[in-house]
């Protein structure tokens, strides 16, 4: 049993923080306008306990794009509405191996879009969310899942939605090739609609981190108490986070910091610690693979200091 205070917790989060501050290197997704204009210096950290108790450091109410760190929850909620055994059987788990927006990986995999985290899989995700046909209905399951997961609630950036909507042309590729390999469940257009709507909800790292905190307290918001999915999810989800959070850069990511986390081009990055912690970090410049630079080095230096990791096989008490 390894045990750890709120203190440590605390000091851990405010040198990682402290040290990544300066880091330079990476740039602002420039294929969304809306998102190469965000001012790129603007960087948070945020971290949820199972108990509530919170951690927040730096720009960490700042509302930026949520992206597709909105594939975890949709993904929870089809999970929650068809049952995890359908999803692996109509979407999968796999890892690609290739950028989030590969159509490669489409043709090479045509029984199954391999996972909902990534844009394929994610928009046969939304396209899965019931009651299937309504489009209002589907959108308002989407956002009632993300605010019970934040405890609050995001907000849509209309700019960005208009400003994705306007350039998405390699999803609208995705959600017609799924089409054509009957794996889209609804009607195509309305799926890549709510899945575009759904990447411009604004959210803050602290909101993130609940939710993550959310996922790692077996689905029950540690915030507001509520019991938002079962408890057996949260193997199933941090799987998927665990396999394919960081895309093409996943394993190197997972080998070198041992936490299961997912990104997002708006530059968040949420990290889950299965009964442990939740983590969020948002700083806009990104990687090569659509990571953002500073919130993987902020949240690796922030649990390498704490000694925490999913393969460390030790259980992890915090204790005042
Ligand atoms: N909305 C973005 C897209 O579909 C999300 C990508 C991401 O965050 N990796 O391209």
């Amino acid at each position: 049993m390894k045990t750890i205070t709120k203190q440590q917790i605390r000091q851990a989060a405010q040198e990682a923080y402290d040290e990544v501050k300066g880091l330079s290197g990476g740039a602002n997704a420039n294929y969304i306008p809306y998102l190469a204009n965000i001012d790129s210096n603007l960087f948070g950290l945020s971290v949820t306990l199972p108990d509530g108790y919170s951690i927040n450091i730096g720009d960490t109410d700042y509302r930026f794009g949520i992206e597709s760190v909105s594939k975890v929850p949709t993904a929870l909620l089809v999970m929650k509405q068809s049952g995890a055994q359908t999803v692996l059987n109509k979407i999968g788990a796999d890892a690609t191996g290739l950028p989030f927006n590969s159509i490669f990986a489409i043709l090479l995999e045509n029984d199954h879009p391999s996972t909902p985290l990534v844009n394929a899989g994610a928009i046969t995700a939304c396209s899965m969310v019931t009651p299937v046909g309504d489009s209002n209905a589907k959108w308002q399951a989407i956002v009632d899942n993300i605010t019970d997961l934040c405890g609050s609630a995001p907000q849509l950036i209309d700019e960005l939605y208009k400003s994705e909507s306007a350039t998405n042309f390699n999803n609208r590729s995705i959600a017609w090739l799924l089409k054509n390999y009957n794996r889209i469940y609804d009607d195509p257009t309305m799926s890549l609609d709510l899945y575009t709507r759904q990447c411009s909800l604004g959210i803050t790292s602290s909101q993130l981190a609940v939710m993550a905190a959310t996922i790692a307290n077996a689905g029950k918001n540690p915030v507001t108490g509520k019991q938002v999915f079962d408890a057996d999810l949260m193997p199933k989800i941090t799987s998927m986070i665990a396999t394919v959070g960081f895309y093409e850069h996943t394993g190197d990511w997972l080998f070198s910091s041992g936490i299961p986390a997912k990104s997002g081009v708006g530059g968040g990055v949420v990290g889950v610690l299965p009964g442990v912690m939740g983590v969020a970090a948002f700083a806009p410049p990104l990687d090569k693979a659509g990571n953002s630079v500073k919130g993987q080095a902020a949240v690796k230096a922030f649990v390498t200091k704490l000694g925490l990791g999913v393969f460390n096989g030790q259980n992890v008490e915090i204790v005042e």
